[in-house]
């Protein structure tokens, strides 16, 4: 769409959007023109002061919704973040927690702290469960909230393709959460197993079955496969059976969106780490403690770590038409939802088919980055009367870690693998991190694991519920 007819297109809904929050402000105190916060509020309301400013709400504060908060400029517009969560959190290194390697503290950052100097500026701590796009109004958990413009950032959440039996039983690795729950589990089967007569059950407890072959899976394969080297041995002398690693992929390769080369080097180094590795193959059901495959071959096993794919988060209100492959909602070029005027989506959650990318941008935290920084650049210049700009990814690579000293990356054609791969992955995913105190953390839990081969993290904090294990 050419930025002209945009900003045509845009203008009478600046003004109409205008009408709209100074309905929502009048009729609460026609006769005084003032507005408390008390008069304004319904029972069902958050509480939050309009103010002149056109009030921007952010549904979700991943790697878009901060960026947006850090651009959009607050002297122009209220910006409103929600999340489920009190927290940002870091998911590349979730694997790390999950395996021992990282506290979680170390890669999460409250948003509290991370904006508490930004002005005309609130959180809030809620679900949002439903979009009124008539009334410019969303429905959380805590009470409805109007907006002049709506991002919605929520992200993915796993995908179990409808199979009842392995979302029951599965391990999934997407939230911090998440993470330590399935580090308890890993940890209470080798506690488990040392006493375990039946040797039978012992097996199963020490079979670690991964599904899914993109960089997740095999980063978190690579994890516990060193796990299971230097730790296991140390920790429990008196473990009769051996711990197996299993990485399932339905495909024919590892890492499908990388190179060729990648998959290659990241097969090989696993495969010297041990790891079994069943390409082509799917996971059709979870059976009597024991994972089935679509050959009918069958796995034992109290620890099915399910990172095969992502579906986007479902907010009602935004009708099935307007969604597209994985239930990514449909943007165009400025990431405005197809058809509406106000609501914008970034990152994960949407869809934005564009030269080059026919079926939408990798679901990558560079295009969640960029996104939000593009549109937050676009609300900016929207204030000042100037066109939007269309958004355009720029490419900077792919990189996935294997273990230590091993890692592959693809920078456009050129492919590096090993040690150099691996120490700038190590650089790029430092500085990434947010607040100096958690750069700090990992690098010096980096440096002793490196040094010592030894994870400090192997706590058993709680004993995760029935039906959040396999136990
Ligand atoms: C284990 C793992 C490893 C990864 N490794 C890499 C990597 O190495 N490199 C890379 O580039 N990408 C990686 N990714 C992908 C990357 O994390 C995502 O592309 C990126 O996080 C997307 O950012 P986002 O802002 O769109 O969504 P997210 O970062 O997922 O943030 C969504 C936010 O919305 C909130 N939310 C969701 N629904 C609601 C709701 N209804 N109400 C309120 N809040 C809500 C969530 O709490 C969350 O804070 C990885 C992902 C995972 C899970």
């Amino acid at each position: 769409m050419p930025g002209d007819t945009f900003v045509g297109k845009f203008v009478p809904l600046v003004h109409k959007m205008e009408k709209v929050g100074k309905n929502v402000v009048f009729s609460f105190d026609k006769q005084t023109g003032t507005i408390t916060q008390k008069q304004m509020r319904t029972s069902m309301d958050i509480r939050i002061p309009r103010t002149e400013k056109k009030r921007v709400v952010i549904v979700g504060g991943g790697f878009a919704g901060i960026k947006l908060v850090n651009k959009i400029d607050s002297r122009r517009y209220q910006i409103v973040l929600i999340d489920r969560n009190n927290y940002h959190q870091f998911p590349p290194l979730l694997y790390q927690v999950a395996s021992g390697g990282l506290e979680p503290g170390s890669i999460c950052f409250p948003f509290r702290k991370l904006f508490h100097r930004e002005k005309d500026f609130y959180f809030r701590m809620a679900d949002v469960q439903k979009i009124v796009p008539e009334e410019n109004r969303i429905v959380t958990s805590i009470g409805d909230l109007d907006y002049d413009y709506l991002i919605l950032a929520g992200g993915t959440t796993t995908n179990y393709y409808g199979n009842r039996a392995i979302e029951e039983h599965a391990l999934p690795m997407k939230e911090v959460r998440e993470a330590l729950t399935l580090r308890t589990s890993l940890l209470l089967n080798l506690e488990n197993a040392l006493d375990d007569e039946d040797k039978q059950e012992r097996r199963s407890l020490l079979n670690v079955v991964i599904v899914g072959g993109g960089a997740t899976g095999v980063e978190i394969a690579g994890a516990i496969a060193e796990m299971k080297r230097f730790i296991v041995p140390k920790d429990y002398p008196d473990l009769e059976t051996r711990m197996h690693v299993y990485l399932i992929e339905g495909t024919d390769r590892l890492l499908g969106v990388m190179s060729e080369s990648a998959s290659r080097h990241a097969k090989k180094y696993l495969e010297d780490m041990r790891v079994r590795i069943l390409l082509g193959k799917l996971v059709t059901d979870f059976r009597d403690g024991a994972v089935v495959l679509n050959d009918g071959q069958t796995i034992s096993t109290q620890a099915l770590i399910w990172v095969s794919g992502v579906t986007a988060v479902r907010f009602e209100g935004i009708p099935k038409e307007k969604t597209g492959r994985g239930g990514r909602i449909l943007v165009d070029a400025y990431n405005r939802l197809v058809g509406s005027e106000n609501i914008f989506v970034v990152g994960d959650l949407c869809l934005q088919v564009q030269p080059g990318y026919p079926n939408g941008h990798p679901q990558v935290a560079q295009v969640a980055i960029q996104q939000g920084r593009c549109l937050a650049h676009n609300l900016n210049r929207i204030a000042q009367g100037k066109t939007p700009r269309e958004f355009h990814y720029k490419d900077y690579g792919t990189m996935a870690t294997v273990g230590r000293n091993k890692a592959v990356a693809d920078f456009g054609k050129v492919h590096v693998h090993g040690f150099f791969a691996w120490a700038m992955w190590l650089v790029i995913h430092l500085r990434s991190i947010l607040g100096v105190r958690n750069k700090l953390a990992v690098l010096l839990d980096w440096m002793w694991n490196y040094l010592t081969y030894d994870h400090s993290s192997r706590f058993i904090f709680f004993r995760p519920k029935k039906d959040e294990t396999m136990g």
